[in-house]
């Protein structure tokens, strides 16, 4: 069982690679971000919970994620394996995920870290903004803001998983399809 960790900023490229990487291993994609965006579109309770705190670039609090994505795990017993993109974004989270694999005898096999320069990101991200229509990706604040958050709760995670050799770092810059080569050769390593 391959449990795939997609890691990096806002606008690192974590959704364009996922879609990539689960046609290629057969894997069942797991975003927060978008199971958010689902739930705030059918205005359900959590979906509103949700908005709050996404709308101005601050995570949304790490109960309300982790039962969240414990739930959609639970809905593909008997799958080859998971990209988690977007989650997890908190140390506290990266825990409750090893403990949760953990009671289902399995555990993290890889966490891919895309790295780009903050410049980058931002032009990224209002580029995103003007056609995807997402409120947090058409304001610069929000997204200095997001990238702040990351450096601050998330960037702390990839240290977490370094502890056991898990974390690799990807140049996540140049042509889509070269930056999935990376990723796939380190993915294959842990395969072969
Ligand atoms: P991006 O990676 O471009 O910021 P996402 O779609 O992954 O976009 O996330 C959008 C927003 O959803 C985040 O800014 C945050 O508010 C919320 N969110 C997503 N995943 C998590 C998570 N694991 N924990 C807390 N909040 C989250």
């Amino acid at each position: 069982m391959l449990n795939l960790i997609l890691f990096g900023p806002p606008g690192s490229g974590k959704g364009t690679q996922a879609t990539k990487l689960l046609k290629r291993y057969d894997l069942i994609h797991i975003s927060t971000g978008n199971l958010f965006r689902y739930e705030i579109d059918n205005r359900t309770p959590l979906g509103q919970k949700a908005k709050s705190y996404i709308d101005k670039g601050d995570l949304v609090p790490d109960e309300i994620t982790v039962d969240m994505l414990k739930n959609k795990v639970k809905k593909h017993p008997g799958v080859a394996g998971f990209i988690f993109d977007g989650f997890p974004r908190t140390v506290a989270q990266a825990k409750a995920l090893d403990h949760f694999l953990q009671t289902e005898d399995r555990s993290v096999s890889l966490l891919i870290a895309l790295e780009v320069n903050a410049q980058e990101l931002v032009n990224r991200l209002l580029k995103r903004g003007r056609s995807s229509g997402r409120a947090d990706d058409q304001d610069a604040d929000i997204i200095r803001n997001r990238i702040a958050v990351y450096k601050n709760e998330t960037a702390p995670v990839a240290n977490h998983y370094a502890n056991n050799q898990k974390t690799r770092v990807i140049d996540g810059t140049g042509e889509i399809e070269a930056i999935f080569n990376r990723i796939c050769k380190e993915v294959d390593l842990v395969l072969a």
